[in-house]
């Protein structure tokens, strides 16, 4: 039997959120009315300005033939120059600076430039599932640590078995983190940064969401650590802060070597970012941040509408600091699978069950904020009539 997938493709854990988007479906055709908090996805615009310097550099002609694979350099020294302004960082955009078409682009193919068959990364659970997947695609191995709200979705590192940490390559860590909308302080990062230190790690840091914050103080970047460039890699996209999902570029920064073996990988898998879009994304990073701004008090009222109903109902949760996730913990001994089915079969209410990102996410689930307010009032209303 030739005609069949390679077994890194048989072995994709089934997807499991198959099930949600069949009742989904099976909910829409019968006319059910869903508020869908489960996309982890801006429903807002992208702001006007940048559409406009995509329009004016999709007219350039020397935009119509390949793109260079890493970016132009004006794309990185804007990208350079944000993480100057923002964290205080200093990168030079030539050595410690790739573009990438959307920040899951490069976590996707980082495996394939820094890890070899049989070695150990360390995997938050509850995570993103990119890094897990990939990592496996190439052989490499896993450990789940866990992030409990107890402690604040921060690493339990000392739970880690000491052969484990002794024996892992590197560790991935997504701070503000997606699902449970946690958040490390410079000071917890500085603890990760010790372990890694002691373990000689990689430490791939993933900062999508480093704007998208409610609190006065800005979550920081890893790369603020002193001497961080000597092991870290950080993932940093355009997609949530500037609604820009579908426009996919995203930054790889940090370690020169690391990022030059994520750039040796992109050339022998694509041609860079069209270059219109990184004249777009230059106009976002470079120019005036208000957007931003009100993209945050716009999830600010979301958040806040959605918290005081889940608690005025009984659940318990943290009021996510960043992110636009709330992650709640489902009430009684129900699974998060059931939980998910019941409120979208009894409420109309979509949300994505917490063991759709590991073991560690199981007794929760997420909403995402992705749903205007009013929307949200409708899913309060109704939650107030569903019976737990
Ligand atoms: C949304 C998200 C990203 C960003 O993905 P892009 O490819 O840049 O759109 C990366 N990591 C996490 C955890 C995310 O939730």
């Amino acid at each position: 039997m030739k005609i069949e997938a390679a077994e890194r493709v048989q072995k994709i854990p089934p997807y499991i959120f198959a099930h949600i988007d069949k009742l989904k479906r099976e909910a829409r055709e019968r006319g059910v009315d869903l508020v869908d908090f489960g996309i982890g996805d801006p429903d807002l615009p992208t702001p006007p300005h940048i559409i406009e310097a995509l329009g004016a550099g999709a007219a350039r002609p020397e935009h119509h033939r390949y793109p260079a694979y890493e970016g132009s350099l004006p794309t990185r020294q804007a990208a350079a120059d944000f993480y100057a302004r923002r964290f205080g960082v200093a990168l030079d955009p030539k050595s410690e600076v790739l573009t990438l078409i959307g920040s899951k682009e490069g976590i996707a193919h980082l495996p394939l430039a820094i890890t070899n068959r049989g070695d150990l990364a360390l995997v938050p659970d509850p995570a993103y599932p990119v890094y897990a997947t990939t990592t496996r695609f190439v052989d490499g191995e896993v450990y789940r640590f866990r992030l409990d709200a107890d402690h604040e979705f921060l690493p339990d590192l000392d739970g880690i078995p000491a052969e484990v940490a002794a024996r892992a390559k590197l560790i991935y860590i997504n701070y503000p983190n997606n699902p449970t909308g946690g958040v490390a302080t410079l000071d917890d990062l500085a603890r990760i940064d010790a372990f890694a230190r002691r373990h000689d790690l990689i430490v791939v840091s993933d900062l999508a969401y480093s704007e998208m914050y409610f609190e006065e103080a800005p979550p920081p970047s890893y790369l603020q650590l002193p001497g961080a460039k000597e092991r870290c890699i950080e993932f940093y996209s355009l997609s949530k802060t500037y609604n820009m999902t579908g426009w996919r570029i995203g930054f790889a920064l940090g370690n020169p070597t690391l990022v030059a073996a994520l750039g040796k990988i992109k050339t022998n898998f694509d041609s860079g970012v069209f270059g219109a879009v990184q004249e777009a994304a230059v106009a976002a990073m470079s120019g005036d941040q208000t957007c931003v701004a009100q993209m945050r008090a716009i999830y600010r009222e979301r958040r806040d509408l959605l918290v005081a109903a889940l608690r005025r109902k009984g659940l318990s949760l943290r009021a996510p600091k960043a992110t636009f996730y709330v992650f709640a913990k489902v009430p009684g001994a129900i699974g998060s699978m059931d939980f998910t089915v019941r409120l979208l079969q009894e409420a109309g209410i979509v949300v994505t069950p917490g063991i759709g990102f590991g073991d560690g996410g199981e007794g929760f689930v997420r909403f995402a904020l992705s749903v205007p307010a009013e929307r949200i009032r409708e899913a309060v209303a109704r939650l107030e009539k569903f019976a737990l």
